[in-house]
């Protein structure tokens, strides 16, 4: 049901009356399912894409964090006004919904199925298994039940979320492979296979291999983001995270069908795809809602410049927006 809207000035003043964006804790209360109750915009046309832009430039870091980190405890009163206020909130419930009815309905029988759910957060659906990498969502954890693994570049908190974390390392008790957290609770079968790693591994669950490795995020963050690639089959995926170094990218595959980056850490893209030389070159880490628009934040416009010099240096990519499926 469609709850009832607040104007702007009234949210701004029901905002300026409580002192200010409300405080994480203050919008936390019960469970709530978002509504849908944004119109329809086509958002996968030129136009469509400065309006969803427009919306999501409306959304400050502030509100960002006061809204996600609720989780699965967001008040359904003050979240369903925040989505009606700030559209961009509810294109990004919109996107995980999108992506949970698709994984039930997907064939990935041939090829496996790959969805960006937000920032560089992917499921992925293969003919056995159901995993995440860098998955960030405000729901993030109601997926755990459904997952076989998870796997996380790197500890900074726009890929992954510590309620996903928990859910898949405490009551699932499945395995999170990261180069960060001890992982103590994941079995995989009868044996104990924490996924904490540093070091250059691979790990077998069912179908699929992952292959870590090490890559920088910056010149004093080295060796801080794990870069994985994954195949099942003779089909590979490879996700090189926050990576600033393309020298360090080095994938066995020598042609990955599909690679995830991120086009602003300091790796000229086209640097980066003459490492890994993918089939298809995925522009992720757009519209990054914990950083101010101008600062660490980039658009779909600067993802759009990122594919273009991509493509005029013979590589094919794609600009993903929050649900789309890749593959
Ligand atoms: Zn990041």
């Amino acid at each position: 049901m469609m709850a009832e809207a607040m104007s702007r000035r009234e949210f701004v003043a029901a905002i300026a009356a409580a002192g200010g964006l409300p405080a994480a804790n203050a919008l936390c209360a019960g469970a709530v399912p978002p509504g849908n109750a944004v119109p329809t915009v086509d958002i996968g046309g030129d136009d469509g894409r400065e309006i969803f832009q427009q919306e999501i430039d409306a959304v400050t870091p502030q509100a960002w964090w006061s809204y996600d980190k609720c989780g699965m405890s967001l008040d359904e009163a003050l979240g369903s006004r925040m989505r009606l206020e700030l559209p961009a909130l509810q294109r990004y419930e919109n996107a995980f919904d999108k992506v949970l009815a698709e994984i039930d309905a997907a064939d990935a029988s041939a090829h496996p199925a790959v969805w960006l759910v937000y920032n560089m957060g992917i499921v992925v659906k293969t003919g056995k298994s159901l995993f995440t990498v860098d998955l960030h969502h405000r729901r993030a954890e109601t997926l755990a039940p459904k997952l076989d693994f998870a796997l996380i570049t790197h500890n900074h908190g726009d890929h992954f979320t510590e309620d996903f974390y928990q859910a898949m390392n405490g009551r699932e008790k499945k395995t999170v492979v990261s180069n960060f957290k001890d992982n103590y609770g994941a079995h995989f079968g009868r044996k104990h296979v924490g996924g904490y790693t540093r070091a250059v591994k691979t790990f077998e669950f069912g179908d699929v291999k992952v292959r870590t490795a090490y890559t920088d995020h910056n010149d004093y963050l080295i060796d801080y983001t794990t870069a994985f690639e994954i195949t099942v089959g003779d089909f590979a995926i490879y996700h090189s995270g926050d990576c600033s170094n393309a020298g360090k990218l080095r994938p066995e595959c020598p042609n990955p069908d599909v690679w995830i980056f991120h086009p602003r850490c300091g790796m000229k893209p086209v640097d980066g795809a003459r490492a890994v030389n993918p089939k298809l070159a995925v522009v992720a880490h757009l519209n990054e809602l914990g950083h101010a628009k101008g600062n660490a934040r980039w658009t779909w416009a600067d993802g759009e410049r990122a594919r273009q010099k991509l493509e005029d240096a013979g590589y094919k990519a794609v600009v993903p927006l929050w649900g789309d499926r890749i593959c």
